[in-house]
C-alpha cells in the first residue's frame, strides 16, 4: 500500500518507470531521441486536454512522469517539465483561440518543443527588473534585449518571451510574446558549460530588432508579469518532481551498492545504515509534499505555499542525498563516470531555477505571516 497514491497513480508510476528504464538513454547530447520516444507515448502533452492533442491526464500523473524520467535522465526531465509547464500551459491558459489552434496540437504531440525566456543577466530572482524592451510598431512589436540561461535555447520551436513596454510602470509594463524559432532577429548563443544537466542546452537568447506580429502577443499589454508568476506554481511542482527523481536515484544506487558489498561479505557499519535510513525517510516525506502540492493543484485550489514547500524540500534533498550517498559509497562514487557524480551535478541546478530555494522560503514565510 502506498499512502498518498491511489491505484491509478501506482499503475502510472509502473508504466513510467518501465518506459524510463527501458527506453531512455543517458548520453551527452541534447536528448532528441528520448524526447521523440516520450512524444510517441503522448508524454509531451500529458496534462494537456485531449481537445488540443494532449492526453488530458491529471497534474499528479504528469508529476509522476517527471519523477520517473528524471530518475534516469534528469536533463530529459527538465526539458519535458519546462516544455509542459511553462512552454505549453501559457498558451492553454492565456492564448487566443487562434494561438491555441496554431500551437497547442504541435506542442502537445511533441512535434514542437516549448521554452520560456524570462531571466536576464540583471533579472533572475527579481524578474521584474528585466530590461528587454517591446515597442509597438505598425502591425506588431519590435523586441530588443538579451535573455540568459534559457533551457532548450536554440533547440526549442517556440519561446514565451517577456519584455517591458514601459519600465516606469514596473511589473505592469511587462508583456508576454510568443516567438517562433526562425524569427529573424532571434539568436541563440552557444550552450552554457554547466556543472550538470549538460544535455539540456541552456543558452543566451538575443532579440535584435525582432518583429513580433500583434497576433503573437500573449494576453493583454501589461499582463506579462502576472502570466509568468501564475505559471510558477505548476513549474515548481515539476522541478520538485525532478528533485525527487534525482534523490530516489541516489538512494537506490546506494542501497544496491551496499547489498552487493554485504553479499561480498562486508558488514555495513551502523553509522552508514543510519544515514541511509535518514535519507529514505526524508525521501518519503518529500514524496508526500510533492504529491500533495500536485493534488492541491488538481483540485483547482491555490497551491503557492504547497508548491514552494515541495520544491524547496525535494530539491534540497536531491543535493543532500547525492552528497551523502557519495560519502557512503566511498572511493568508487567519486569517479566522474559514477552515476552519483551525475546526480550530484544535476541536482544543484534544481535548487536554483523556477525560483531559488531562498525565494521559495520567502514565498512560504509570506503565506505563513500574512
Ligand atoms: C540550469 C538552469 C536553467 C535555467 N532555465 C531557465 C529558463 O528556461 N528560463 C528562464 O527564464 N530562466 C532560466 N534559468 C534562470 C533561473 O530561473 C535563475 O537562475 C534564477 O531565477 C535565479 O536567478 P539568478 O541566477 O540571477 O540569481 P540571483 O537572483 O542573482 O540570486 C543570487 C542569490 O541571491 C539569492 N537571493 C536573491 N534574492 C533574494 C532575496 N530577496 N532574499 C534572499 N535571497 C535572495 C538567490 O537565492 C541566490 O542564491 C535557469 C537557470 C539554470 C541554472
Amino acid at each position: 500500500m502506498s499512502f498518498g497514491l491511489a491505484e491509478k497513480g501506482l499503475k502510472k508510476r509502473e508504466e513510467f518507470r518501465h518506459f524510463a528504464e527501458n527506453e531512455l538513454d543517458t548520453g551527452d547530447q541534447f536528448p532528441r531521441d528520448n524526447l521523440q520516444k516520450a512524444a510517441e507515448r503522448g508524454y509531451l502533452g500529458y496534462p494537456i486536454p485531449e481537445q488540443w492533442g494532449g492526453q488530458g491526464e491529471d497534474f499528479l500523473s504528469y508529476i509522476l512522469l517527471i519523477e520517473e524520467i528524471s530518475r534516469i535522465c534528469s536533463s530529459t526531465g527538465v526539458i519535458t517539465a519546462v516544455h509542459t509547464s511553462v512552454g505549453t500551459f501559457p498558451i492553454l491558459y492565456f492564448g487566443t483561440d487562434e494561438q491555441k489552434k496554431r500551437y497547442l496540437p504541435g506542442l502537445a504531440q511533441g512535434k514542437m518543443l516549448g521554452a520560456f525566456a524570462l531571466t536576464e543577466a540583471g533579472a533572475g530572482s527579481d524578474a521584474a527588473a528585466l530590461t528587454t524592451t517591446a515597442v509597438a510598431v505598425d502591425g506588431g512589436y519590435r523586441l530588443n534585449g538579451c535573455k540568459v540561461f534559457i533551457t532548450s535555447g536554440g533547440q526549442a520551436d517556440l519561446y514565451t518571451v517577456f519584455a517591458t513596454m514601459d519600465s516606469k510602470k514596473g511589473v505592469k509594463g511587462i508583456t508576454a510574446f510568443l516567438v517562433e524559432k526562425d524569427s529573424p532577429g532571434l539568436i541563440a548563443g552557444k550552450p552554457e558549460k554547466k556543472m550538470g544537466l549538460n544535455r539540456s542546452n541552456t543558452t543566451e537568447l538575443r532579440l535584435e530588432d525582432l518583429f513580433v506580429p500583434m497576433s503573437s502577443r500573449l494576453g493583454q499589454e501589461g499582463d506579462g508579469f502576472a502570466i509568468a508568476m501564475s505559471l510558477l506554481d505548476g513549474g515548481r511542482i515539476g522541478i520538485a518532481a525532478q528533485g525527487l527523481g534525482l534523490a530516489g536515484a541516489s538512494i537506490d544506487y546506494t542501497i544496491r551498492y551496499m547489498k552487493e558489498q554485504e553479499e561480498g561479505g562486508k558488514t555495513t557499519e551502523q553509522g552508514v545504515s543510519f544515514a541511509l535510513a535518514d535519507l529514505a525517510a526524508r525521501f518519503e516525506a518529500a514524496r508526500l509534499l510533492v504529491y500533495r502540492a500536485a493534488a492541491v493543484k488538481d483540485a483547482g485550489e491555490r497551491c503557492s505555499k504547497e508548491a514552494s514547500m515541495a520544491k524547496m524540500f525535494a530539491t534540497d534533498l536531491a543535493v543532500d542525498a547525492a552528497t551523502r550517498c557519495i560519502d557512503l559509497c566511498g572511493l568508487n562514487a567519486s569517479r566522474q563516470d559514477n552515476p552519483l557524480t551525475r546526480y550530484f551535478c544535476d541536482a544543484k541546478a534544481t535548487q536554483i531555477y523556477e525560483g531559488s530555494n531562498q525565494i521559495q522560503r520567502i514565498v512560504i514565510s509570506r503565506q505563513l505571516l500574512k
